[in-house]
């Protein structure tokens, strides 16, 4: 089971809020960033890691 903590929302990269803002001290998108507010690539990533973890 992986930790994806979704609950923050996510990151323009794919990874979720909590990840981004983990590794770097701030995530680029503001908190609770839903996936429809990603650009698509960022949507599309997203996703695939949702469905890895899973
Ligand atoms: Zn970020």
């Amino acid at each position: 089971m992986a930790d994806l903590d979704t609950s923050t929302g996510w990151c323009c990269d794919g990874r979720t809020w909590t990840e981004h803002a983990h590794a770097g001290g701030h995530c680029c998108q503001p908190e609770g960033t839903q996936l429809d507010d990603l650009p698509p690539e960022g949507k599309q990533a997203a996703e695939e890691r949702l469905e890895q973890a899973t």
